[in-house]
C-alpha cells in the first residue's frame, strides 16, 4: 500500500537538473496523485490523466484554454451544473456557446462552425435522462470541423466504456462518483488522447489555479478504486434489474435506462458499453409530481439525497435538485444504484411503490 507523503518539497534537485514537475513542489504534483494518475491512463487508454480536486476543477481547467471568439458546442441536455458554470463561464469571455442534442449526428453537425468550433462537451451518458451519444459519429464530424471531443464520462466509468478508443480527445470524470465509490471525497480526472499544447496547458491551468489533488485525497482514490470494477459491475446487473422490474409497474410511466431494450439508443448503448449499462436509471411516475415526491420520502434503502456512484442507494427528486433552471420532468426520480442486495431494492421501491 503506498505511503501518504504530505511533503511540499522534495530534496535531491541538484543546480544541475532540470526540477520533475511532478515531485518538485507540492502543487504541481504528489507521489500518490501520480500512481492515481498512471492507473486511470492505463484504464482509459490515455496518453496521460491528471487528477484535479473535483470534477468541476477539471472542467475549469479545459475552459481557461479556450479564447474569446471561439465556439463551443454543450449537450443541452447535460449535467445541469455544468450547463450553468460553462454557460456563465462562456458569456463572461466573449466564447460562443450552442446548446446541442449530441444523440442527434443532423443537430450537431448543424451547429458545427468549422474553424471556430474549438470544442464539443458531451456526456456519457445524459443525465437524468441517460442517452446515448454516438462517441465515434460525434469525433468524426468534431474533428472533421477542427475542433476536439470531450467526453464527460462519470456515469460509464472506465469499466464500462473507453471513450478515447471512439474517437474523444479528452474524458472527464468526477471522480467523487464511482472511481472514488464511497461517498467520501470529491475528484476529477482528465485524460488525454495525445500530449499536446492543450494538454500542456491544461497541466499549467492546474498549477497555476492550485487544483491538483492533494496526497491524503488522492490516497483515498486509489484505495476505492481498487473495487471499481466490482462495483460498477454489481451495481449495473442490479440496475438491469431494477429497471426491467419498474417498467412493468403501472404506477411507472416511463423508465430511462440504456440497458432496457426500448430505449432510443439501446443498440447503440450495447455496442459502446462493456460489461453493462451503468447504474444510474431514471422513472416518471403515472401519478405525477405528487406521486414522485411521496415515493422518494417512502423507500427506506434508498435514501433520499443527491450526487451518486457510492456504495449506499440514492433516490432524488432530480427536478427539485436543479431548480428553476431544470429541464427535467417534474414527475421524474433518479436513482443512483449502490451495492446493496438486489432482492432488497427492488422490494423497498415495491414497497413505496404499492403504498403511492
Ligand atoms: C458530479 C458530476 C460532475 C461534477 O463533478 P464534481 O466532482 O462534483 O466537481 C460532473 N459531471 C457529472 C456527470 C457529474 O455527475
Amino acid at each position: 500500500m503506498p505511503p501518504i507523503q504530505p511533503g511540499v518539497t522534495a530534496l535531491g534537485h541538484g543546480p544541475a537538473e532540470l526540477p520533475d514537475m511532478a515531485g518538485f513542489y507540492a502543487r504541481s504534483g504528489n507521489a500518490a496523485a501520480g500512481m492515481a494518475e498512471a492507473l486511470l491512463a492505463e484504464l482509459e487508454g490515455a496518453a496521460a490523466t491528471a487528477c484535479f480536486s473535483a470534477g468541476a476543477a477539471a472542467a475549469q481547467a479545459v475552459l481557461a484554454g479556450l479564447q474569446p471568439g471561439d465556439h463551443l458546442l454543450l449537450e443541452a441536455a447535460g449535467y445541469y451544473e455544468f450547463r450553468e458554470v460553462i454557460s456563465r463561464f462562456c458569456a463572461r469571455w466573449g466564447i460562443a456557446v450552442s446548446l446541442v442534442d449530441m444523440t442527434d449526428p443532423a443537430a450537431v453537425a448543424a451547429a458545427l462552425r468549422p474553424g471556430q468550433t474549438r470544442l464539443a462537451w458531451a456526456e456519457l451518458p445524459t443525465n437524468p435522462l441517460w442517452r446515448v451519444p454516438d462517441i465515434a459519429g460525434l469525433a468524426r464530424l468534431v474533428h472533421g470541423a477542427g475542433g476536439k471531443l470531450l467526453v464527460d464520462a462519470t456515469v460509464a466509468t472506465p469499466v464500462l466504456a473507453r471513450p478515447i478508443a471512439l474517437g474523444a480527445d479528452w474524458v472527464l470524470h468526477s471522480a467523487t462518483k464511482y472511481l472514488n465509490g464511497h461517498g467520501d471525497l470529491v475528484a476529477g480526472a482528465l485524460s488525454c488522447a495525445r500530449l499536446d499544447d492543450d494538454w500542456t496547458e491544461i497541466l499549467r491551468h492546474r498549477t497555476a489555479a492550485g487544483t491538483l489533488l492533494p496526497p491524503f485525497e488522492a490516497w483515498l482514490l486509489l484505495r476505492g478504486m481498487r473495487t471499481l470494477a466490482l462495483r460498477v459491475e454489481a451495481a449495473s446487473r442490479t440496475a438491469l434489474r431494477l429497471a426491467t422490474w419498474l417498467a412493468t409497474q403501472p404506477a411507472v410511466s416511463a423508465v430511462h435506462y440504456p440497458g432496457l431494450p426500448a430505449h432510443p439508443q439501446h443498440a447503440l448503448a450495447a455496442a459502446q458499453l462493456e460489461g453493462g449499462f451503468g447504474a444510474m436509471l431514471s422513472f416518471q411516475l403515472t401519478g405525477g409530481r405528487a406521486a414522485a415526491l411521496w415515493v422518494a420520502e417512502r423507500t427506506k434503502i434508498f435514501r433520499r439525497a443527491t450526487s451518486l456512484g457510492s456504495t449506499e442507494s440514492l433516490v432524488e427528486h432530480r427536478r427539485s435538485t436543479e431548480g428553476d433552471s431544470s429541464l427535467c420532468p417534474d414527475d421524474l426520480l433518479r436513482l443512483s444504484i449502490g451495492i446493496e442486495h438486489a432482492g432488497d431494492l427492488l422490494d423497498d421501491l415495491a414497497a413505496a411503490l404499492a403504498a403511492a
